[in-house]
């Protein structure tokens, strides 16, 4: 079966530039945090307005949603337009259409001014139905619209699949977003504005002048605008009426003749469908299967679906290969409680400005953000200042939207904290997985890398305080109440959360590691017959031999007893090296715990060597004796008859087999039974 890519279609066809951190202070008229289209589109507008810019990104150019996007450029927006002239009026509703084709039209400019080639093209969109009753809704949609001012009409789409209505929205377009943000970039950088990647805001400080700090340094500026897709600077005003979903995508190969268009279905959640050229020949780019974020255990199954709902309705002869998905990715959208985006002046702030809430609307969105904040800024006018004002509450409208959404806030604060944790012990997390255990009394996010590399996080989402949960497609701990997302170590990937999430060491021994059982039972008996015949020999055997008269007797005894014990120890001691070698292999171990492993391994490799050393030492001492009778008092006393060769190979041997039992017992200790569980250290 063919490997399914999880980059983005566009994230394989777009050579994207890179920058370098922000690594000291700098003062510019404008910091603009974020570097997907929203930040670039703004930073170059601001720039051509003749303001210095820094564009300030945690990550590299394109890597937030707008590398993920399906990049329908469209005035039919996820919110139903009969939907907003309700919660807006048709004032609202009117300038809220004005904005939308504007921005089209903006990217349009920006295409021809700065001549990206991104494979933008106009084209029909297709808002369609499979069912009787989204035909009302299909209806109801049109006669709004119209009223509005948008070309629209009911016709049939080029789809392979039969509807029961559809309506043609005019002159939408699509384009490749990486080449566009790509460009935008080059656009951007240079002339006293420039773009730091790889530089993360950890703070944002309104005032006269604001601070933005970062990892590299200080960002002091007249204006912020903090273009994060979720703002990173809001906690409580702006997020109670945000919430975050995931969407998925995949693309199939096809072939023949493409259908032309952007189309749209009427189900909830909707399918969102449009065709991407790639050298010479197309993708079908299929998206759905949108969930709230955190709140779907089975993510994986959001693909099947999806290839599920391709399947019957796109002929074989149109798709290519036996298993034609060839990308497969998912990223998040943010939703306002009213269905339109906020941009504008952060809620109690002077000088930051926000964007935020685009739901799958955010080519056009984004764009709209970028004109309406850089007019801002600038001290322009702007018609839409109001509309999309993010201090805008809409008590009736949106009031049951704002339970529905927020309800889920306390309840996962206290719900996920009582609920039983997926695993008991870290055995329990498999290779490449993520799963919350408790231990000690403590829950903790653990993490097992391919490697077999434990990471112990805190489950405590840093924004507001609910528990992550493990996202097995997108290999990230999601919170299920505002959307925050973050790495396997730990480090913000999306959403509101500023800060990683707290790391945790642990010390874990070597009986609850992920390995055969059998592999620790030998180590332990191999260490333990090493141990224990020492033991023997020096309090037991040892103590005995002195009530033995004649010396060269006792001699023979202890020569006798050693050589045999010698044997038996050395296979012990192999068994335990072999052992432990095995167990290293199988699972290295877990952040937090190698150092007790190290110790451990250290201590059994000087036994090992004090043991080679006793051996070769013992060998040559029963040599110098006829019989092995070598005239000792005691194993830990030399005889007065003795030479001084002997004296010396003795005395090694003595100060070498205690060393040898410290090494041991230290080895076995830090392995013992008693400490054989996870705990926190
Ligand atoms: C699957 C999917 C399909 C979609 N399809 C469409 C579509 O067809 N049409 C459409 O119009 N919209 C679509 N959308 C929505 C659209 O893609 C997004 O709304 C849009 O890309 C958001 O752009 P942005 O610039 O605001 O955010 P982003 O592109 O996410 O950029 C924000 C940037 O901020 C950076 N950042 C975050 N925190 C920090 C920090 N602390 N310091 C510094 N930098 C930081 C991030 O790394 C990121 O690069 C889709 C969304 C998804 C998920």
């Amino acid at each position: 079966m063919p490997l399914v890519s999880t980059l983005s279609l566009w994230q394989s066809t777009a050579p994207l530039p890179g920058y370098g951190p922000l690594r000291s202070d700098i003062e510019v008229d404008v910091a603009v945090i974020g570097a997907g289209i929203t930040g670039l589109t703004a930073a170059l507008l601001l720039k051509r307005a003749g303001q210095r810019v820094a564009v300030l990104e945690a990550r590299t150019v394109g890597s937030g949603v707008t590398g993920f996007t399906t990049a329908h450029i469209t005035e039919a927006l996820d919110t139903r337009w009969f939907r907003l002239i309700k919660n807006f009026g048709r004032d609202g509703a009117g300038i809220a259409a004005r904005s939308q084709r504007a921005a089209i039209e903006r990217i349009s400019a920006l295409i021809a001014e700065e001549e990206i080639e991104c494979q933008f093209r106009r084209l029909p969109g297709w808002l369609f139905t499979e069912e009787d009753r989204g035909v009302i809704e299909l209806e109801q949609e049109a006669e709004t619209t119209r009223a509005l001012g948008l070309h629209v009409s009911f016709a049939e789409p080029p789809l392979p699949f039969p509807v029961k209505a559809a309506l043609r929205f005019d002159d939408q377009a699509q384009f490749q977003p990486l080449r566009y943000l790509a460009a935008l970039a080059t656009a951007v950088h240079g002339g006293g504005s420039f773009i730091a990647d790889r530089t993360r805001v950890v703070d944002v400080e309104d005032g006269e002048p604001c601070r933005v700090q970062t990892e590299g340094g200080t960002v002091v500026c007249r204006d912020i605008f903090v273009a994060t897709h979720s703002p990173v600077n809001d906690r409580l005003l702006l997020q109670t009426k945000l919430s975050q979903y995931r969407s998925y995508v995949v693309t199939v190969r096809g072939r023949g003749q493409s259908p032309a268009g952007l189309f749209w279905d009427t189900v909830d959640p909707y399918h969102y469908v449009r065709t991407a050229e790639d050298d010479g020949g197309w993708f079908l780019v299929v998206g759905g299967a949108d969930h709230k974020v955190g709140q779907n255990p089975d993510t994986v199954a959001a693909y099947r679906h999806l290839r599920d709902w391709i399947r019957p309705r796109f002929s074989t002869s149109m798709l290519q290969g036996k298993h034609p998905v060839e990308h497969e990715w998912s990223a998040q959208v943010v939703e306002t409680v009213d269905g339109l985006p906020y941009v504008g002046r952060n809620p109690t702030n002077g000088h930051v400005w926000v964007a935020t809430g685009y739901a799958g609307n955010g080519m056009t969105h984004g764009t709209m953000a970028a004109i309406l904040i850089s007019d801002l800024i600038c001290g322009r006018r702007n018609e839409w200042a109001d509309l999309y004002d993010p201090a805008r509450i809409k008590p009736v409208s949106s009031f049951k939207e704002w339970i529905r959404e927020n309800v889920d806030y306390p309840l996962h604060f206290v719900a996920d904290r009582l609920k039983r944790p997926a695993a008991r012990s870290v055995e329990d997390v498999p290779r490449g997985e993520g799963r919350i255990a408790e231990i000690v009394g403590e829950r903790l996010a653990l993490h097992r890398d391919e490697a077999g590399m434990l990471t112990a996080l805190s489950p405590v989402c840093t924004h507001m305080g609910c528990e992550v949960r493990w996202n097995p497609d997108a290999r990230s701990w999601d919170c299920p109440c505002h959307g925050g997302r973050f790495a396997p170590d730990g480090q913000v990937l999306d959403g509101p959360p500023i800060r990683p999430l707290r790391r945790k060491k642990l010390s874990i021994t070597e009986d609850v590691r992920k390995t055969d059982p059998s592999t620790a039972i030998v180590r332990r008996l191999g260490l333990a017959v090493a141990l224990g015949g020492m033991l023997f020999g020096k309090l037991g055997l040892d103590p005995a031999v002195a009530v033995i008269k004649r010396r060269r007797e006792r001699g023979r005894v202890v020569t006798q007893a050693w050589t045999r014990w010698t044997i038996l120890g050395a296979a012990g001691m192999m068994a335990a090296a072999l052992a432990r070698v095995r167990e290293n292999f199988a699972a290295p171990g877990c952040q937090g715990t190698r150092r007790v492993s190290l110790a451990a391994d250290t201590l059994f490799a000087i036994a090992c060597l004090t043991g080679a050393m006793n051996l070769v030492c013992g060998v040559l001492l029963t040599r110098t004796a006829k019989g092995g009778a070598v005239p000792i008092e005691t194993g830990l006393r030399s005889g007065p008859a003795m030479t001084l060769r002997q004296r010396r190979l003795h005395r090694t041997m003595v100060v070498g087999g205690w060393t040898q039992l410290a090494a041991l017992a230290g080895a076995l200790a830090l392995q013992s039974p008693s400490q054989g569980r996870a705990s926190l250290i």
